[in-house]
């Protein structure tokens, strides 16, 4: 039988906060309860908001909380190049396309087409789907703006992507119960794979360093659950086996609202300076 393998992958660009912690300790409980392993991931691909000393803090704060995680700690800005290769792949399946609008003129074009933005579909997060236009243009004309140096992302030529796929994809939800959850990437559109100067963006590389850590639990917040549905989109094109997936609730503050990194009162460095004990973090977060 395989070892099943789990992962807490945070990005190192603020302090850990309550729901960081839960995520954690619910992947060591589940990975102890199946004699898995669990290792720690730093998804570091934004290297002006990511630093070492932040990443520092993280590692301190999840050993305080009891976290006990295989070495070596895996960071995807040490990658890059693995990166590279799969956009390569994208790149000259014809998949994905530069996207030159900022969302200024995300905006703009929308009411070009549609006289307004409110009735335009937007994503699961709630970020209004990027308009058809550069998806028309000519390779001409996409290289002549490369040439000359404007700002573009990548982004998947998401009815393409499904063309190609041609068939509904799954994913194994594991809790509450077993089920299958259709994905629904096309409510996504056009999503963006990768940056002019970063040959990754979270999507991308979160698959990929999923599947080269052999990770078979992914155990991440509910968040993510929509995301879910353009991994596995990736994953197909790019030929990944998928994992399968838990997705959490997430600890909410005294409004409902979702935890944030710049709160203080649910950091846990904070909570730790203010005398709180790793017992009382797990209490607090019911494990
Ligand atoms: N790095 C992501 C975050 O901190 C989590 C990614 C994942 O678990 O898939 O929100």
């Amino acid at each position: 039988m395989t070892v099943p393998v789990f992962r807490f992958a945070p990005s190192p660009n603020g302090r850990l906060h309550l729901g960081h912690a839960y995520s954690a300790l619910l992947n060591q409980k589940m990975a102890r309860a199946m004699e898995g392993r669990l290792l720690v991931r730093m998804e570091d691909i934004d290297r002006e908001r990511c630093t070492p000393a932040l990443e520092q803090t993280m590692l301190e704060d999840l050993g305080w909380i009891g976290l006990q995680w295989e070495s070596p700690v895996r960071r995807q800005s040490e990658h890059f190049g693995v990166y590279s290769q799969a956009l390569e792949k994208l790149i000259g399946l014809d998949l994905v396309y530069p996207a030159f609008l900022s969302r200024k003129d995300i905006r703009r074009e929308i009411e070009k087409i549609a006289g307004e933005t409110d009735k335009w579909p937007r994503d699961p997060d709630g970020a209004l789907l990027y308009p058809p236009s550069d998806r028309q243009l000519s390779q001409r004309e996409r290289d002549r703006r490369m040439s000359e140096g404007k700002p573009f992302s990548w982004r998947l030529n998401m009815e393409r992507a499904l063309q190609r796929i041609a068939l509904p994809l799954n994913w194994t939800e594991t809790a509450p119960e077993t089920h299958n959850v259709v994905a629904q990437p096309q409510d996504w559109g056009d999503v963006i794979v990768a940056r002019k100067d970063m040959p990754t963006s979270y999507h991308l590389s979160v698959v990929i360093d999923d599947a080269l850590q052999g990770i078979t639990h992914v155990v991440r917040g509910r968040d993510l659950y929509h995301a879910t549905s353009v991994h596995r989109v990736l994953q197909h094109i790019l030929e990944i086996p998928p994992p399968v997936y838990l997705h959490h609730t997430l600890v909410l503050d005294h409004d409902g609202q979702k935890l944030s990194k710049s709160r203080k009162d649910t950091s846990l460095r904070d909570l730790r300076e203010q005398g709180r004990t790793p017992r009382e973090i797990s209490d607090l977060v019911g494990l």
